[in-house]
């Protein structure tokens, strides 16, 4: 090598090594969200489904998140193509963790159900997006598999305590070592028929409420429930928040002596100091976080012990990444994950609820969901439920896609009434509140 060009090749090493360096720590190369499709759906099945698909600057390559909300769904669909989708054209769709900052306090005010939602599907969809180019399943870019595959409970029901009894048989006949049983559906125990009973004069006739009818005949559903099938099967109940506080401290003591898996939802979110009071006096263990949206919910009740079970939906909380970061509170403390699903739930949100399951030690159960085979074509890569078991493809990403000429073949339709499951009243025609 000649003089001149050797002391050149010294000058400009440095320069190739900053080269090689920011190579090196900035990983796989740029990606940038190219565009944001929302894309709305009932499914043929009255479903009010949104997700939302992100495009990258990688011809070919994007991912899918869940936006669902059973309530707010065109509203959903409204904020994303109108604020969320023009805030992340150009991002760096690597980079999760800061989109996810970034995202939450866009608005100023964080939290909320549609923000949280709109947050949660873009989350899922990075995520996808990273697993597909790292060609690796979510779980896999978590740590890895912590299990086998997820266990399930089911949901049981009946008119009356045989019926309630034979359907928890039939699932724990099917594999399922979790069952939820519920006796009339929601409110179911503590309904007093229309129409019976001494009521105002005038004014609501409809199924009532009672709370202390409730807190006297579920315990025996579950004494009937413990004689007609022993101890092998996990049971669950949900209370879905319908009682006076004190009425959910009794019913916790209450049901005590039939070794729940756990209860759930025995208190309002406006009630949680309450739970404080139920541990004070009872092991039943407590499950509760469905109607969650913000971590000063759940912190306190996971830091301090008061609950056994964290109940958010992941695609209520933020997506895989808050998920992730509440299993490791809840591993911290002692307390287990039971994320939440529902019949409005949509495949893409339980295939992100089922990456975080499979790669943390904090879990406890999933919740069952099933769909029928027109959305496993809609939705190839649904994940199957077999034998209490949930498995998903462990294809790259979250192993799911969308066929987006079917989900425009079924377009939303808004549920006639505006939708009022919610609504529950008592005897004098009150709000119960759920
Ligand atoms: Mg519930």
């Amino acid at each position: 090598m000649r003089r001149r060009d050797f002391i050149a090749s010294l000058l400009a090493a440095p320069i190739a090594a900053t080269a090689q360096e920011s190579s090196r720590t900035r990983g796989l190369p740029p990606l940038t969200i190219k565009n944001v499709k929302v894309i709305p759906t009932s499914a043929g099945r009255g479903y009010q489904w949104i997700f939302v698909k992100i495009e990258t600057s990688e011809p070919g390559l994007h991912g899918i998140g869940s936006a669902s909300n059973v309530n707010n769904a065109f509203s959903i669909a409204t904020a994303i193509d109108k604020h969320y989708g023009p805030f992340w054209v150009g991002k760096d769709a690597g980079r999760i963790e800061d989109n996810w900052q970034n995202t939450h306090t866009r608005g100023y005010w964080r939290n909320g159900t549609i923000h949280n939602n709109v947050m949660s599907a873009l989350d899922m969809a990075l995520w996808d997006i990273k697993g597909k180019r790292a060609n690796m399943p979510v779980f896999d870019l978590l740590g890895g598999k912590a299990r086998d595959a997820v266990p399930m409970y089911a949901h049981a029901d009946g008119r009356d305590m045989n019926q309630v009894a034979e359907n928890v048989k039939k699932y724990m006949e099917e594999g399922y070592r979790h069952v939820r049983a519920q006796m009339g559906g929601y409110g179911g125990g503590g309904m007093i028929a229309p129409g019976q009973g001494s009521r105002p004069a005038t004014g609501f006739k409809g199924a009532a409420f009672d709370e202390e009818l409730y807190i006297d005949i579920i315990p025996k559903l579950f004494e009937h429930l413990r004689v007609k099938l022993g101890n092998d099967v996990k049971l669950c109940h949900d209370v879905h928040e319908h009682l006076s506080p004190i009425m959910g401290v009794e019913l916790s003591k209450r049901v005590e002596p039939y070794r729940l898996f756990f209860l759930e939802d025995v208190l309002s979110p406006e009630q949680i100091q309450w739970f404080r009071n139920i541990r004070q006096v009872t092991t039943t263990p407590m499950a509760m976080g469905e109607l969650f949206t913000h971590p000063h919910e759940w912190v306190p009740l996971i830091s301090e012990r008061l609950i056994d079970f964290f109940r958010g939906r992941v695609s209520q909380i933020g997506g895989i990444t808050a998920a992730r970061k509440v299993a490791a509170l809840c591993e911290t403390f002692g307390c287990r994950t039971a994320f939440q699903e529902g019949g409005d739930n949509d495949p893409v949100n339980q295939l992100a609820a089922y990456h975080v399951d499979l790669s943390i030690s904090s879990f406890g159960i999933q919740e069952e969901n099933h769909f029928p085979p027109q959305v496993h074509e809609l939705l190839p890569g649904t994940a199957q439920l077999k034998g209490g078991y949930l498995y998903g493809t462990d294809g790259p990403g979250l192993g799911i896609d969308i066929n987006e000429t079917l989900a425009a073949k079924y377009p939303l339709v808004a549920p006639r009434g505006g939708d009022s499951w919610t609504t529950v009243r008592g005897m004098d025609g009150s709000l119960v509140k759920p």
